[in-house]
Order: C-alpha cells, then structure tokens, then sequence
C-alpha cells in the first residue's frame, strides 16, 4: 500500500486533487482550440477513455472565443494553459474555465500575476503554476532546483495575496531531474501535484519515460494528478496513464492481463490469442468496473499453472489446449479454439 504524500484539497471543475482524493488523470488537447467541433470531440473520445481534466491551449483572443463554446459544451473541466499574454488568462477565467496553467518563465510581472490572482480568487477557481525546464527564467545551481526556486517565488507572491487554490508542476524532458524537483518540493510544501515528465517524444519514449518518471514519483507517494505527454494521439496519453496507475493499483481501468512472452515451449499461438482477447474485450466496455480483474493466459506448465491459479480466470497452455482455472480451481481442458469464447463467457458470469 502506497503511503501519499499529505497535501491539501484542491478543485478543478468537480474533480477533487490532492487531499487523499483519487489520482485523476489530465490530457492536453491537441486540435486548434479554435476549431470548437473538433476540440468538443477530443474532449468527448477522451471523457470515454475515462480523462478527468482538459486542458486547452489558449493562444490568442480567437482562442478566447472558441473558449466560451467549448466550456459551455464540454463534459470534462477545462483548464486554459496560458504563456506570454496575461489578458488571455483573465478573459479565460470570465469564459468560465475550471482551472488556469500559468507558466512562471513566461508570465512573470508582479502587477499581472497580482490581478489574475485576483479574479481567480473570485471565481473561486485554481490556479496550476506550471514550471518547465525548456521555459525557465530563474537560474540555480541544477535545474532541479531551478525548477523548484522559480515555483517557491511564484507561490510567495499567491500566499500573500491569501491564495491557496495552487496546484504545482515541474516538469522537465529529463526523467532524473522531474524526479528530483518533486522531491524537492514535496518537503518544502503541501500543495498538490500535477505530475508528468514534459516533451517526453513518441509512443514507446513516452510510455518508458513517463512511466519510470511518474512511476517512481507515485510510488513515493508523491502525485495528486497525471499527464503522460506524447508526440501522438492524446488517446496514447491515456493509455499509459491508465496503465501506470493500474500497474501502481492506484486505479483499476478494467481486466489486468498476465500473459507470458513465450519462448520454445510455447505450443499455443499465445500472441494472436492475447490479440484477439484484448479486442474481444472491448465489447464488454469494462472500463468503468470497479473491481479488478485478473486474467491469466500463459504458454505452457512451467509457469502457466502458478499464474492461472493465481488469477480470477487464467488458461495454462499445452499441446494446442489448455487448462482452465477459476479462483485457483481447475476447471476442465479446453480447445486452443475455445479460449476466447470460454473466457468472455466467464468475464460476464464474474460482473453479474
Ligand atoms: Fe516459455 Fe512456458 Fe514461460 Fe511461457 S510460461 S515463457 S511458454 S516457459
């Protein structure tokens, strides 16, 4: 059992941060914010993929615009990621955003960051402070502890003004320097953290990165809210956000799979059976299910029947056959042919 790190409780929209409340998981969309239909649609694919927090990007006034329509349509609080302009950030809190990103390297004049406070505080909205290491204005001697200096004098700025409604990250694309920046801060603060490692490039880099980075930080207990960045589709993101918080058991995304990589004694065609199986279980939508679910589809004796027993439901392979388990009870010998149907047929008996 993962001990987390004590923070306070913070809102984005109705979604709790922080405070001992769920990790939830944010994505960035990536179609122009000022094409409102295609936007609410990533939105919506995302909201399926069991996302709880958008962000969009807000670059000018058009943006601010399409801005209105999309938090005035979107199921999924909306957090408006703001650089260089500060208008942008207080014409987005009055189009009715959830949650502002600001960013300490870009928007960084006392006077500004004082009013967008201001007007935050008002709509009682929060506000994430978003450090970057590609976008740092303050210097120290890491860029850990860059990333943690830029933070800390932000925050003095909100504490004086009584604002506490923050939200903290720091990212950088180096895996061991976002590490040792939430360590840092997460003893010098207990304001919640939106945890990911930035620019973290595509699929395979991102899901091994990202899953290393916020991987070793949740584990620590320290993390309120995920991104996985990713050079690709944010359905992408959310597949391995949802994974690493699975493989953590700091979320249940549907049916954990435990099949072997096969090797000589294979004598089942284990990988188009695993295939086939992950497909077929997208018609049984058991995303949303709340008790975990362990299945087990191994290649042969030597560890198959360890690993089926251990499951809900497993399958030890042999000569074109295998065995079938419930609860670590053997069941009977099936068909390689019938694998697929039987373990659909007992998923379903399991969810009744
Ligand atoms: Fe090979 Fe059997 Fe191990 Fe699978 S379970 S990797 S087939 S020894």
């Amino acid at each position: 059992m993962i001990k987390r790190r004590k923070t306070r409780k913070v809102k984005i929209g109705n979604v709790e941060i922080g405070g001992n409340a769920p990790i939830s998981i944010e994505s960035m969309i990536k179609t122009d914010t000022c094409a409102v239909a295609s936007t609410l649609n990533e939105i919506k694919k995302l909201k399926e993929a069991r996302c709880e927090i958008v962000r969009v990007a807000v670059k000018d006034s058009d943006a601010i615009t399409a801005l209105k329509r999309i938090v005035r349509k979107s199921k999924l609080p909306i957090v408006a990621d703001i650089h260089f302009i500060p208008q942008l950030a207080l014409d987005s809190i009055e189009a009715g955003v959830s949650a502002i990103r600001l960013n300490p390297g870009n928007i960084k004049r006392r006077q500004d960051i004082e009013l967008i406070i201001k007007r935050a505080k008002e709509k009682k909205i929060s506000i994430r402070i978003g450090v970057n290491s590609g976008s740092l204005s303050v210097r120290a001697s890491t860029v850990a502890d860059s990333m943690v200096k830029s933070a800390l004098d932000y925050i003095k700025i909100f504490e004086e003004l009584k604002f506490r409604n923050i939200i903290i990250s720091l990212k950088s694309s180096d895996v061991m320097e976002t590490v040792s920046a939430y360590r840092k801060m997460s003893v010098l603060c207990d304001y919640p953290f939106h945890v990911g490692v930035t620019a973290a490039g595509p699929f395979l880099t991102s899901a091994v990165k990202s899953s290393i980075g916020i991987g070793v930080l949740l584990q620590e207990g320290i993390g309120d809210t995920i991104r996985v960045s990713l050079t690709g589709d944010s359905l992408g993101e959310l597949e391995i956000a949802k994974e690493i918080l699975a493989s953590l058991k700091l979320g249940s995304f549907g049916p954990e799979i435990i099949s072997c990589p096969t090797c000589g004694r294979c004598e089942i065609d284990l990988k188009e059976i695993v295939d086939d199986f992950k497909e077929r279980l997208k018609e049984l939508k058991l995303e949303n299910m709340k008790s975990s679910l362990k299945i087990a589809i191994m290649g042969c004796v030597v560890n198959g029947p360890g690993e089926a027993k251990d499951a809900d439901i497993g399958i030890a392979g042999g000569k074109k056959s295998g065995v079938l388990f419930k609860k670590g009870k053997k069941i009977r010998t099936l068909k390689q042919s019938e694998f697929i149907d039987t373990l659909i047929r007992e998923i379903r008996v399991f969810r009744r």
